[in-house]
């Protein structure tokens, strides 16, 4: 997943002077990140074609052949794909480690639909395409490579830093699931860093907006709501009737309102973005940071369609199906609710309130098997070492904590009880935010500043 705050009223916050980014031939740490982000976009890690563990082997040979122990690195075989956990023991006078996460996998693209190769790193006008380029290999790259960089130099960490690489988040997520259940020893940590998470976001013309830093995630929740009759004739309509029965049943649905809710990342995104968004709503987001229980603050953000989720659950019928011929009463009808639970709400409370709604004679059955996971605390230390690591790159930009409203496979560890933060390093326009989608690219400078702040980031936490 890469899913990028969309705020535009958010570029007010910073009135800055265009950096004059002349273009100077990369560093030897700048073509070696090149070359192994190259590699990694050769391979096509979607689902289904088998490549994660040809690239995972190339990983190890990297890791290997710059000194890291064989103990230390850590291959974990799941069906077609896998995962890698490699270890950069540090002295432990820093405390407990810290996880750095990406994934390996992206989402299939198809050559026959792309301009260029989706499999080859192409360098052109200013930017890298390619499958994976944003999505999130410039994360593996970038991690990879400071790892190597700080090994050739000597750096000996205060804490373990443990890269985690995962390998199917865009489909099953089942090696990071493997990894919290069955590894969950070599995960023993402070804090989790994610790499697929959080980033800058730059102005059209090119300006730093501002920085995101992912500290909670929605959980993602289908419900089936089912209604059963004995049907019969339609000639003869009975007083009960599934299809009725369950319109009524949506429409209690409809009518309710989950209660109001929040967490430190809430007041803080309301808090900043108050101070910017237009009108009424940046009041509201105002009255709402200021106090949570403002009764017309919680109104106006309800009645917002792109802030309601931010401050509850949020349940809405999605799809129906029901009966089975024209002149028939229908034996079943079913519909599709779809949840956004609040960060800290289980799935099952929220299965007992949709059942409470809409009453006897409706099954609330969940789809799959959602994890519901909470929202990560507000650490000041945390939030301090990646200001600073963003400022390296783009002084002064403001760092805004950020609830997502999807899912990525943070949630596996947060629920897992290991604080998790999306901090990715790469600053992006809106227009270029193409992943998972066509000629899915990000500004070469980008890539370059993403592994000046991995590199600042990794020597402030784990540095003298
Ligand atoms: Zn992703």
């Amino acid at each position: 997943m890469k899913l990028r705050m969309r705020t535009p009223w958010l570029g007010a916050l910073l009135a800055v002077a265009l950096p004059c980014a002349a273009a100077t031939p990369p560093t030897p740490e700048q073509a070696q990140a090149r070359a192994i982000y190259a590699r990694l976009i050769s391979y096509n890690t979607a689902v289904g074609a088998g490549q994660v563990p040809k690239m995972t082997d190339y990983l190890v040979g990297l890791f290997r052949d710059a000194g890291f122990p064989l103990d230390d690195i850590h291959v974990f075989p799941l069906g077609e794909t896998d995962s890698l956990v490699v270890r950069y023991k540090g002295d432990g006078s820093g405390g407990k480690p810290i996880l750095l996460m990406a994934h390996m996998d992206v989402v299939a693209a198809d050559p026959k639909d792309w301009t260029r190769d989706p499999f080859t790193l192409v360098e052109e006008n200013g930017y890298f395409f390619g499958r994976g380029t944003s999505d999130v290999k410039d994360g593996v790259a970038s991690l990879s490579s400071t790892f190597l960089r700080l090994k050739a130099e000597g750096f000996v960490p205060t804490r373990d830093l443990v890269i985690v690489f995962t390998g199917d988040e865009e489909t099953e997520m089942a090696t990071t699931q493997d990894l919290v259940r069955n590894h969950r020893d070599l995960l023993d940590a402070d804090f989790a860093l994610n790499a697929d998470g959080g980033g800058g976001t730059l102005e059209e013309n090119g300006a730093p907006r501002t920085y995101s830093i992912q500290t909670a995630e929605k959980t993602y929740a289908d419900f089936e709501l089912t209604v059963h009759n004995p049907g019969g004739h339609s000639s003869w309509p009975r007083a009960d009737n599934a299809i009725y029965q369950l319109a009524d049943a949506l429409k209690k649905v409809q009518a309710y309102r989950f209660p109001t809710m929040w967490n430190d990342t809430t007041l803080a995104e309301f808090t900043a973005e108050g101070k910017v968004a237009p009108g009424a709503l940046g009041a509201a987001m105002r009255a709402f940071a200021k106090n949570p229980r403002d009764e017309a603050a919680v109104e106006a953000l309800s009645r917002d369609a792109s802030q309601i989720g931010r401050i509850r659950t949020t349940c809405v019928a999605t799809m129906l199906r029901a009966g089975h011929a024209n002149n028939a009463l229908p034996q079943s009808a079913t519909a599709n609710v779809n949840c956004r639970i609040f960060p800290g709400v289980a799935v099952d409370q929220v299965r007992q309130t949709l059942r409470d709604q809409v009453g006897k004679g409706v099954e609330v059955a969940v789809v799959d098997h959602p994890t519901a996971s909470d929202a990560s605390p507000l650490r000041q230390d945390v939030l301090d070492a990646v200001t600073r690591a963003v400022h390296t790159i783009h002084p002064g930009v403001q760092v805004v904590p950020n609830q997502a409203s999807g899912a990525s496979d943070g949630l596996y560890f947060r629920a897992a009880g290991i604080p998790t933060y999306g901090v990715g390093g790469m600053f992006i326009k809106d227009s270029d935010s193409l992943a998972h989608g066509l000629d899915e690219r990000v500004p070469v400078q980008g890539f370059y500043d993403g592994l000046r702040y991995w590199y600042a980031l990794l020597k402030d936490l784990a540095g003298r």
